[in-house]
């Protein structure tokens, strides 16, 4: 699938409406099992790719940038290359999770603080009683922990959602990424928070 492309400080955004993301490019990668990895840049992420060469390697290594934000699509228009749309990390995390649930897939949680992730783990099982949960870890560890990366690629996840916020849930995604098959790999920022209420 070809993607069309709008290059914003350097940083290559996918320009598609979030249904046609999910649905042409999302839930195919999901159901033939194929690795993809995501990330959806708010304009605070692409000010951290300015600063730090190291982060923005991270986040071009990522199958889909995600435009997450009126000042990209803003920015965007500016330049005469209007996106489409804001596509919120939020939102797709919420479209993701609804379709593991009519799908059955399986799904790990990785960070945020201890309570707020048992908490996350009880709205979703309610929410999306259909979903597998392949496990759950709250966020505070070293990066290069291999007891938690062999605990998640072990459970062997179709998603993982991490919540580790940025940098680090770049830099844990882009480096442990190689020890899966497969899985959606996306960094979701304060996402359980708001999900766990
Ligand atoms: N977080 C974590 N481990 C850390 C730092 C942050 O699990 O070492 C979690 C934090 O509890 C929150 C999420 O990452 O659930 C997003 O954190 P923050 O708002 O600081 O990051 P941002 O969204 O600004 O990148």
């Amino acid at each position: 699938m070809d993607k069309k492309l709008v290059k914003l400080m350097d940083i290559p955004f996918i320009n598609i409406a979030k249904k046609d993301l999910l649905n042409n490019n999302l839930y195919p990668s999901l159901d033939k099992r194929q690795k993809c990895y995501v990330v959806t840049a708010n304009p605070e992420i692409v000010m951290k790719t300015r600063e730090d060469a190291s982060y923005k390697k991270m986040v071009k290594k990522a199958d889909y940038i995600v435009p997450d934000g009126a000042g990209i699509v803003m920015a965007s228009k500016l330049q005469k290359e209007p996106i489409q749309e804001r596509v919120a990390g939020y939102d797709l995390m919420l479209d993701l999770l609804a379709y593991a649930d009519k799908h059955g897939l399986s799904c790990y949680f990785l960070g945020a603080k201890e309570h707020v992730n048992e908490k996350l783990v009880s709205k979703v099982k309610e929410k999306y009683p259909d979903l597998t949960l392949a496990g759950h870890h709250h966020g505070y560890f070293s990066i290069d922990d291999p007891s938690i990366v062999n605990d998640v690629a072990n459970s062997n996840p179709d998603l993982i959602f991490v919540a580790l916020g940025s940098p680090r849930q770049e830099a844990w995604i882009t480096q442990h990424m190689d020890k899966f098959t497969k899985g959606l790999f996306m960094g979701v920022g304060g996402s359980f928070d708001v999900l766990a209420g």
